[in-house]
């Protein structure tokens, strides 16, 4: 057992951990990160299959994510924009197939103008939303009692408009159905991204990916940091008093003036606190729950949806794959397509042998681009929900009611313990964005006491607080 001592430990080394380190590295304080993981990058994997680059877990970034792109600009790494030309593909509850073109639906003028009621009335709502604090928006309790299905109703009577809609942020966000979440914490999804109509517009919250894929972030921040990184390393005991922490990993033991917790907040109960953490901590992580969704993954030797005027994209708002995009790597030659599968969805598909589900995809891929989709040379699941450190996908979020009742709390720390995760996150909540941003909000808060300095309540986690490091000065 390796025993350090250290002015920051911390737990997790995802992008909101590693950001938080790698800022507290460059205020000048020792850090030692404890990962449980034999990898960094947390919620963001990629491999290499046959050839073809699989991001397993989160890739896109869209324009409003400034946090994320200030980072990326620091480290010198490139973005590639998602292959968009073409046109799309509507897959209506009925099974009729239309390839479209434009940002509408095709669907009847009626329906139409019923979605674009409904986005009006979330864009309206979502500008009042602070991302910090959602709870303060004067309607927060009763928004938060109503779940995002019924309150979609209180605006329209059009069940299509309403199926069409719910998707953006129910199974395609927090991968959960639209009845077990609230209206609020809809809204909190929706001013998160900058607006509902960011929301619903895939060419902008899927705008663009990262030459070196979104792992390559936290690798190119864990080199940076480098033997302070220590993987195999799950902590699952914590003793804590006002005068500091000590965190027990597998062979690392590390004593810290304070700690960063930077799991998703599901897990959050799988340390032990000596003591018990207080008892509303207690209580506010058991109403923070992750989302269900299979990530597909199907590459083919070439992107063949392109010779037929297809961009690759297609909705399905009934069906078990809802949504596909043309997901081909910077630079390959073959082309991939991703589909989703949510929530009660991916229930019903978890209960089937995997070749039965496998063939059940693949139908569902097929049905927007063709019988030529059923052959791909290769095909993976990403499954979140079983990798024992993060138990779900994409991230967690309330269950009804429980925003406005525990939020305000969420990002207090406890005396030397701070929580940092991009599901803690307001602008980029859900979204590596945001785990960028908390991280670096929590170096900040961090650096501040240990310094004896006011902290700035503002702070935002835009632009690093200190600043940058050459990686020779790391
Ligand atoms: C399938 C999928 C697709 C996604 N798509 C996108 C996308 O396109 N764009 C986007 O921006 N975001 C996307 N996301 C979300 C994004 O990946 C997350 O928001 C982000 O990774 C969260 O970062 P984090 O550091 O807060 O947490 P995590 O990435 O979950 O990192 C937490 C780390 O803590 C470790 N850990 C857990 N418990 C312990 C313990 N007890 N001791 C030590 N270590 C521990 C874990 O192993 C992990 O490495 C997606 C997520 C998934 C799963």
């Amino acid at each position: 057992m390796r025993v350090l001592d250290r002015d920051v430990v911390v737990i997790g080394a995802g992008p909101s951990g590693l950001t938080a380190a790698y800022e507290l590295r460059k205020a000048g304080k020792t850090v030692a990160v404890l990962e449980a993981r034999d990898r960094v990058g947390g919620r963001t994997w990629s491999q290499t299959m046959d050839g073809a680059t699989i991001e397993i877990g989160g890739q896109w970034i869209s324009p409003d994510q400034t946090g994320l792109y200030s980072l990326i600009e620091e480290l010198g790494l490139e973005t590639f924009e998602r292959h968009k030309d073409g046109a799309s593909v509507y897959i209506a509850e009925d099974g009729s197939r239309t390839v479209y073109t434009g940002d509408d639906f095709p669907v009847s003028d009626a329906t139409n103008a019923e979605m674009d009621k409904i986005i009006a009335a979330m864009d309206e709502l979502a500008a009042q939303v602070d991302p910090d604090a959602p709870w303060e928006h004067p309607r927060a309790a009763e928004l938060d009692r109503i779940s995002f299905h019924d309150w979609l109703r209180t605006i329209t009577q059009d069940e299509v408009a309403c199926t069409n809609v719910a998707p953006f942020i129910a199974g395609g966000m927090l991968t959960k159905p639209a009845y077990a979440f609230s209206a609020l914490q809809a809204l909190l999804m929706a001013a998160s991204a900058g607006s509902f109509s960011n929301l619903v517009d895939e060419d902008f919250i899927l705008d663009r990916r990262i030459v070196g894929t979104m792992q390559g972030v936290s690798l190119a921040v864990a080199e940076r940091l480098g033997d302070d990184v220590f993987l195999n390393n799950p902590v699952l005991r914590l003793e804590w008093s006002d005068e500091g922490v000590v965190a027990h990993g597998s062979d690392v033991t590390v004593h810290a003036k304070k700690v960063v917790i930077a799991v998703p907040p599901n897990l959050y109960s799988r340390i032990s606190y000596d003591p018990p953490l207080p008892r509303r901590q207690h209580v506010t992580h058991q109403h923070q729950s992750m989302g269900l969704v299979i990530k597909i993954h199907a590459v083919y030797a070439s992107p063949f949806w392109r010779e037929e005027g297809l961009s690759g994209t297609g909705f399905a708002p009934s069906n078990v794959v809802h949504e596909v995009y043309d997901n081909t790597y910077h630079g390959e030659s073959t082309g991939t397509i991703v589909g989703f599968i949510s929530d009660e969805h991916a229930d019903a598909m978890f209960d089937l042998a995997p070749e039965k589900r496998k063939a059940v995809v693949l139908q569902d891929i097929a049905a927007f681009l063709g019988d030529r989709a059923l052959e791909p040379v290769v095909y993976y699941e990403s499954d979140f929900a079983a990798e024992e450190w993060t138990r779900g996908a994409y991230a967690t979020s309330y269950d009804l009611g429980g925003l406005h009742r525990f939020g305000p709390d969420q990002n207090k720390n406890v005396g030397p313990i701070h929580f940092s995760s991009s599901d803690l996150a307001g602008e980029g909540y859900q979204h590596v964005d945001g785990a960028v941003r908390m991280g670096r909000r929590n170096a900040a808060r961090i650096v501040a006491a240990l310094d004896g300095t006011e902290p700035d309540p503002d702070y935002d986690g835009v632009v690093s607080p200190f600043g940058t490091l050459n990686l020779q000065d790391a």
